[in-house]
């Protein structure tokens, strides 16, 4: 194949890969774009076992949440995940009893026989169980000959041992923040697990409280549901504007206040990006209110989409936002300004009636680590200058404040 051929095919793999088909063609070779091949054939099998995990995952959810039985649950997370997670043996117990036991109810294995069946309780005052019960965390057992020594006479410590389990990985089950029971991966080699190991225990773990809380299973706990539910829409609303659904006026403040605070304890600087959009007005004038509304909405979609994790943004006002950077970096404040600039301006917003094209302005300003510029007022004013300078100077575009730093 000739070089831009197969730059040509690597590109469409890439491209492939960005649809989701992460098995595409990937022309591999000796020279450097056959190494960039082989490098971005190790990307696609990533992907591609990252995609079967989340879809495994977001099928024993749909499991749990249609009540099937916890124990179909349990098998199809047994046969589900051991390419990802390198387990020989999946356990789950709960505390039963008034706190008195630890009971396994259900367990499954590569191998037999087993010391700990299903059925089996343990004492809650069971030293090594005591030792599991003082967290509500995570937790890895590299090698649990230790953990025997430590706990010789723990009834738990001497049954896993003797069942040949070596290296062990706790995953608590917590419903209504209350410690309800373990699910334990476990696998006879040591040092089996580490610390990319826990991410997926913990969602999974998250699915069993579900259901054992809908099956009602562990009778300790009876959630008032529609209470928990009425206390979340409660939050939401205290700190969420209702048509947009992003931060709203005192939420945004809180959040600048706190990130400046977090700022002088960690030595770093924060920017701060006012957002307006261009010739509103004219928009609802033309199209009507429910239309501005809508065009709120979407242009508030459009930046939480194009936000990136360690970015805020909030309904400063009733067609202005503020986008608060941090930590920031020199250039990171003006790139993030930019892209959502452009997250606005890159199509029209289809509305019920029509397609409305819409701009923002975007007024930048970027404190440095000295204390005495970490101050909300002075940035807030900055930004705002420069908000005014970028729409004197012909909207859709971002200004950066002269440096306050
Ligand atoms: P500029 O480019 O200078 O920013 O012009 P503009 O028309 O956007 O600015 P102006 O301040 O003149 O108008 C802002 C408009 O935003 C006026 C107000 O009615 C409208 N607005 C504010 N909040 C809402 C809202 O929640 N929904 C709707 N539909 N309109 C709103
Ligand atoms: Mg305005
Ligand atoms: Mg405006």
């Amino acid at each position: 194949m000739k070089k831009n051929d197969r730059i040509q095919a690597l590109r469409k793999a890439a491209e492939a890969m960005t649809r989701g088909n992460f098995t595409p063609d990937i022309p591999t070779g000796d020279d450097e774009i056959g190494h960039l091949g082989k490098s971005l054939k190790k990307l696609s099998d990533y992907l591609k076992k990252q995609s079967e995990r989340s879809q495994s995952l977001y099928r024993i959810m749909v499991e749990c949440n249609l009540n099937l039985h916890l124990i179909d649950v349990l098998n199809h997370i047994y046969e589900s995940f051991q390419e990802h997670l390198p387990y020989d043996r999946i356990s789950l117990a709960l505390i039963e009893s008034g706190g008195t036991k630890l009971k396994l109810h259900w367990v499954r294995a590569a191998y037999d026989p087993l010391e700990l069946n299903a059925g089996h309780s343990i004492s809650i005052v069971d030293e090594g169980l005591q030792a599991l019960l003082s967290s509500d965390e995570i937790r890895i057992f590299d090698d649990l000959s230790d953990y025997l020594k430590k706990f010789p006479n723990s009834v738990l410590a001497q049954a896993i041992t003797k069942e040949g389990i070596r290296a062990c990985l706790v995953c608590p089950l917590v419903a209504d923040g209350k410690l309800i029971g373990f699910v334990f991966f476990s696998n006879r080699k040591k040092n089996s697990y580490n610390d990319t190991h826990k991410d997926l225990p913990l969602q999974i773990a998250s699915q069993l409280s579900v259901i054992i809380e809908k099956t009602q299973l562990y009778r300790g706990i009876k959630l008032n549901k529609q209470l928990i539910a009425q206390k979340k829409s409660l939050e939401q609303r205290v700190t969420h504007d209702a048509l947009t659904g992003l931060y709203n006026r005192p939420a945004i403040f809180d959040i600048l206040h706190k990130q400046i605070q977090r700022a002088k304890r960690g030595g770093f600087g924060i920017s701060v990006i006012m957002i307006d959009i261009d010739h509103f007005k004219a928009i609802n004038d033309t199209y009507g209110h429910l239309a501005g509304d809508a065009v709120l909405s979407e242009i508030a979609d459009r930046l939480t989409q194009s936000a990136r994790s360690h970015e805020y943004i909030g309904r400063y006002g009733g067609e202005e936002f503020l986008a608060i950077i941090s930590p920031y970096d020199k250039t990171g404040a003006a790139k993030a300004a930019e892209r959502f600039r452009q997250a606005v301006a890159c199509k029209p917003i289809q509305t019920d009636q029509s397609n409305i094209p819409v701009t923002i302005s975007l007024g930048v300003a970027a404190s440095s680590e000295q204390k005495t510029t970490l101050d909300a007022d002075l940035l807030l004013r900055h930004a705002d200058e420069a908000l005014y300078s970028a729409k004197h100077k012909g909207r859709n575009r971002v200004e950066i404040a002269d440096g306050i730093g």
